[in-house]
């Protein structure tokens, strides 16, 4: 088989490239995007790459909702160590956020 068509797109954000400064800049600027009614969230949103593939990002999602109708914590954006440690036997998400299992 031979190919006759090919498409190139250049996709000029692709990655949120982790840096030295980066948490400290995050620490900043979330919280003062939060005090404006802005919860910045998702791959580029919350703009942590460790936390940011489908899963997260869904799960960033789901609990930025939660934290603004119910206060409850976002456990992927505020511990990726702990969201990615593995297997989780310990947290079950139920409607009122993160409880123990
Ligand atoms: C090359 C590549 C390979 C990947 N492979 C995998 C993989 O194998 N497995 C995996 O789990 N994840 C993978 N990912 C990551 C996955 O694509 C992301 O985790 C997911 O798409 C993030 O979802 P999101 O909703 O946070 O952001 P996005 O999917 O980036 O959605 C953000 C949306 O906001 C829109 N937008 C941006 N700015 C504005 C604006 N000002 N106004 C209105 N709309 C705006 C954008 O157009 C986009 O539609 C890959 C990513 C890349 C780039």
């Amino acid at each position: 088989m031979r190919s006759t068509e090919c498409l190139r797109c250049r996709l000029e954000h692709g990655y949120p490239t982790p840096s030295l400064g980066r948490d400290a800049v995050l620490a900043e600027a979330l919280p003062w995007l939060k005090e404006r009614r802005i919860w910045s969230r998702g791959r580029f949103g919350s703009y942590k790459y460790e936390v940011a593939n489908q899963d997260h990002s869904l799960m960033l999602g789901v609990e930025c909702a939660d934290n603004i109708l119910f206060g409850t914590k976002e456990m992927t954006l505020q511990h990726p160590s702990i969201v990615n440690a593995g297997s989780n036997n310990e947290l079950l998400y139920s409607k009122r956020g993160f409880v123990d299992a």
